[in-house]
This record gives structure tokens, C-alpha cells and sequence, in this order.
């Protein structure tokens, strides 16, 4: 079950999301502890005017909650509550409440015993999760907040050996997120999430993505599981590329971010759960060249970055789709990858992207340009790449006029939040020029707009984006992306 948590200060303002929200969750919970105190004779009317089963939580401070009244006054709230047809009813595992076990029991109120760890996921956590599971009590539920991807493998490893009662076993944080999308595989009885605009707890995720992006109600004990990982990978789009491609392609598979703090600890999980496929981001595509067994692209020693793991007897293979992902809409624009045969360019910037940009331009045959704000970096990524080099000054500016057939900036300036910055100012376009920026936030930077403005073809990060994803696909699953890129560039 997909459960929607309630945590408006009115009970009017919880009936609102939940009418919002009906057709993607199956459950509601209403913390009462969130609402103001001149709502709490109402508690018993709720569940009613919901037409869903909902859960009563009346959640204390010391499990992350609102409640700071004492044992008694807890009790006699939910006691009230109870007098109405909820479903479920959450007890936490230390409370004295348990005198509302009969009441609950007598109405046919299935009683959830809650463990909330707010620090870490504790070594012991498989025992605690038993213990709870063998109190009196219908649903037995662990929440912790997970810390890293140790913990994330700790605990994932305690829900798989767990086979009690119907529980909820839940990651808290980034760090967690798997837990959240992945509870139906190992069996879970529920996942909780929030509205857009409100999080009752951290990482939840909302009904609308779980449902629309992970296909939360599709997901089995054989689900298949690909993931991008980095620190930070919250913000990744590239979920909202592989799985409606997956979907498409009609394979039973999914693809979640997995935030994690050290690539071989990741590996391990990926060995726990089965993942075969892995896109890697900052900042691990260095170290995954020292977890990879053996390079499956020519891109992924000469740009020295491996952004795609692949699993297969038990070896991972390293590739670098970045380089083949830049390329492709670019030869689009020229019509053919031939097109870009003995073409002018510049290389704005000399990080990683620049060298993956300068690998798959040389490949096709262009002749480069590079230039960089710190004239050493460009001089020494110039040499490795055999391409002329010069410093974002005045020689590189005048220079740029004879490398102009396309320009491809490869920094982030300009990127949200600092929108203001132009890495260009100082160079007027004529209009000619093919202009490409590697950044996608926002889709059209200071510079893009003032290269179209001169009547210049411009190209943003999106489009590389979506086709190193669509080679990447195509690694994981031998399967070409079945979806158009064009809708897929438009649709993120
Ligand atoms: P990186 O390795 O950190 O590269 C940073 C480069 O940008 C350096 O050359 C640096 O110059 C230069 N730079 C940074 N701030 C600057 C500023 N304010 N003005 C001028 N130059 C500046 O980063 P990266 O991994 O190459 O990524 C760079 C950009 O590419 C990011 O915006 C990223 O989002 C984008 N990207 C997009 C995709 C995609 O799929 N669309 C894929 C990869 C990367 P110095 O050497 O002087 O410090």
C-alpha cells in the first residue's frame, strides 16, 4: 500500500490533500500531533469523510513528532480518537499506551508498534525489528534514519532476513530513499509519502511520483534494480529518463537513486539486491574506475571517468557514455555524425566534462580549440588531447574567431542558482555559430539566450543528458531506449 501522510494544522486542510491525492494512495495517516489543539474532539469524525483506511498517530517529539505531553494525556487522546472507525493505529514501542491494545482490538483496529531511531540504524536493528514483531501487535514498523550506505545495506539486509508479521521497515533521509520506493519488493506491508509542499518525514516521496515515475504498485520480490548514485544524487533526472523507458520496453525492472558516501560500500549493495547496471555521478566516476574490473569503452581510460557500471559474471565492466552522449544531438544538428567532419570549435572550460566533449569531438574528426579561465588547466587538458589551448582572455576571445563553427561550454558558470554569470561575455556572437551549453539548470542560460538572440543554433545539458542516458539504457538492458529522445529532452 502506497500511505499518504496528513500533516496540515486542520483537519479540513488534511481532507483537501487527501481529496487531491485520492486516486494515488491507498491509505491515509493522520498526525494528530500536527494539528492545532482545538481540533482534537474532532479526531474520532475523521476517518469517515476520507473513504480510505486511515491511521491514527499521534507521533511524541522523541520519535521525531510534535506530541511534548506526557504519557497520560497521549493515551487519552488516541483513546478518543480510537472511538471512531479508523483502521490502523499507531502505538510507539515505548509507550505506556498499551492499555489502548483491548480498545483498539475491540473495534477490529489493527495496532502498529513503531521504532523510530532519528540518529542512525542501529547495529542491532534485526533484533529490535523481531522484538517489536513479537510484542502484541498486528504491523510491527522500524523507521531510522539512515547515515550512510552502510546503514542503508544494514538495514536493507535486515528487511530481506526478516519473514514476521507484515512490517514497515523504513530508511529515513537521502541516504534512505531506496527503502521507500523499494518496500514492496521485500515484502513490506506499506511505504509512507507526503504531499509536494509538506514532508512529514525526511525523504519522503510524493503519491505522484512514486506512482507515475517508480511504479511503486508494480514492484515485486523480482523486480529488477538499476541505480544512479553520487553524493548528492537526490536531484538526479535521470530516474525520469530510464523509467518510463523501462516501462515501455515492458521490462520488470526499476531505477532509483542510491545516495552513497563510498562507491565499494555501494558495490556491496548493489550485490545484496542484485543490481546489474549502475550510472555513477560526482563524485565517484573517478573511484568507479578503481572498482571497475575491466573498461568497456576506449572513453573511459583517455577521459580517465567511468559514469556507467555494468554487471556480468560477476565482473563490473566501466564505460563512458558521457563522451557518446554530447556527440549525438550535436551531429543531429549537422545532420549526420559525418556533418561534423572538419569542423571549427571551441571548448569552453578543462574539468571532466570538457575532457569527455574533447574526447568525442576529436573522435568526429573537429578541430579544437580549448580555453579556460585558469590558462595551466587548458594548456595541460591541450596537451593530452594534442588540441590548441589559450587562456578565457583576451588571446583566447580574439582566438575563438577561427574556432567558432560550433562553441561548447563546458563549465557551470552560469548554472543555478548563479544565472547572471556569462562565461562569455567578452566574445559577441555573429550569429553562426552553433552554440552548445553542457548546463540544463536553467535550460536557457545568460549566454544561451544572448547567443540565440544573434540568431546563433543553440543546444542546452539536456539533450547530452538524455542520450548518455539512452547508451546507458541500452548497456543495462541490451534493449534500444523505446521512447522518442525528443519527447524525453522536452518531458524533463
Ligand atoms: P568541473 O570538473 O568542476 O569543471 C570545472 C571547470 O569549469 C573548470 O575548468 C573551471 O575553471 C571552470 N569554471 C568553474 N567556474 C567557472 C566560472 N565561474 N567561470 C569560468 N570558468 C569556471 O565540472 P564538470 O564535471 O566538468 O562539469 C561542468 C559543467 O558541466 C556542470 O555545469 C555540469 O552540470 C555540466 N555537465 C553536464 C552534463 C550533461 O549531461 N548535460 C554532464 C556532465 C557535466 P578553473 O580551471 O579555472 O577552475
Amino acid at each position: 500500500m502506497i500511505c499518504m501522510c496528513l500533516t496540515r494544522k486542520t483537519l479540513k486542510d488534511n481532507l483537501a490533500d487527501a481529496a487531491v491525492f485520492n486516486k494515488y494512495v491507498d491509505c491515509l495517516e493522520l498526525r494528530a500531533d500536527l494539528l492545532d489543539e482545538s481540533e482534537l474532539p474532532q479526531l474520532a469524525y475523521f476517518p469517515e469523510r476520507t473513504g480510505k483506511p486511515c491511521i491514527l498517530t499521534l507521533r511524541k517529539t522523541a520519535d521525531g513528532g510534535s506530541f511534548s505531553g506526557g504519557e497520560s494525556e497521549h493515551s487519552k487522546i488516541l483513546g478518543q480518537g480510537l472511538e471512531g472507525p479508523y483502521a490502523y493505529v499507531d502505538i510507539e514501542h515505548d509507550t505506556s499506551a498499551v492499555g489502548l491494545i483491548p480498545q483498539a482490538r475491540q473495534k477490529g483496529i489493527q495496532v502498529i508498534r513503531s521504532y523510530h531511531n532519528l540518529e542512525e540504524v542501529p547495529g542491532n536493528i534485526k533484533y529490535i525489528i523481531d522484538s517489536i514483531a513479537s510484542a502484541d501487535c498486528d504491523v510491527p514498523k522500524a523507521a531510522c534514519r539512515v547515515g550512510s550506505i552502510r546503514q542503508l545495506y544494514n538495514l536493507t539486509k535486515a528487511n530481506m532476513e526478516y519473514s514476521g508479521k507484515p512490517a514497515i521497515i523504513l530508511g529515513m533521509g537521502p541516504f534512505g530513499f531506496a527503502t521507500r520506493v523499494l518496500a514492496p519488493k521485500f515484502g513490506n506491508f506499506l511505504t509512507f509519502c507526503s504531499p509536494p509542499d509538506t514532508s512529514a518525514a525526511p525523504g519522503h516521496i510524493d503519491p505522484v511520483k512514486i506512482n507515475d515515475v517508480y511504479r511503486y504498485k508494480s514492484i515485486n520480490s523480482n523486480t529488477g534494480v538499476f541505480a544512479v548514485t553520487g553524493n548528492p544524487v537526490m536531484h538526479s533526472k535521470s530516474p525520469d529518463i530510464h523509467n518510463p523507458g523501462l516501462e515501455k520496453a515492458g521490462l520488470d525492472a526499476v531505477y532509483i537513486p542510491v545516495q552513497a558516501d563510498d562507491l565499494a560500500a555501494f558495490l556491496e549493495y548493489c550485490k545484496l539486491l542484485g543490481i546489474t547496471g549502475v550510472s555513477v555521478t560526482v563524485p565517484h566516476k573517478h573511484s568507479a574506475m578503481e572498482s571497475m574490473d575491466n573498461a568497456g569503452h576506449e572513453a573511459v581510460t583517455a577521459i580517465q571517468a567511468c559514469n556507467t557500471l555494468v554487471m556480468k559474471n560477476n565482473k563490473w565492466t566501466g564505460y563512458n557514455t558521457d563522451a557518446a552522449g554530447c556527440i549525438a544531438p550535436l551531429s543531429r544538428l549537422f545532420g549526420h555524425y559525418a556533418g561534423l567532419q572538419g569542423k571549427k570549435a571551441t571548448v569552453v572550460g578543462a574539468g571532466g566534462a570538457a575532457k569527455a566533449v574533447l574526447f568525442a569531438l576529436k573522435k568526429a574528426g573537429v578541430e579544437i580549440l580549448i580555453i579556460n579561465r585558469t590558462a595551466a588547466k587548458a594548456t595541460q587538458i591541450g596537451e593530452q588531447f594534442n588540441v590548441r589551448s589559450a587562456p578565457a582572455k583576451d588571446t583566447g576571445w580574439a582566438l575563438m574567431r577561427d574556432y567558432s563553427d560550433i562553441i561548447i561550454q563546458t563549465t557551470p558558470a552560469g548554472m543555478h542558482p548563479n544565472e547572471d554569470i556569462d562565461p562569455l561575455e567578452n566574445y559577441s556572437f555573429t550569429g553562426s555559430e552553433t552554440v552548445y551549453d553542457l548546463i540544463y539548470a536553467p535550460e536557457k542560460t545568460k549566454m544561451l539566450a544572448r547567443a540565440e538572440k544573434a540568431g546563433c543554433r543553440i543546444l542546452n545539458g539536456k539533450a547530452m543528458l538524455v542520450y548518455q542516458a539512452l547508451e546507458q539504457f541500452k548497456l543495462f538492458t541490451g534493449k534500444d531506449y523505446p521512447l522518442d529522445p525528443a519527447t524525453c529532452i522536452k518531458n524533463l
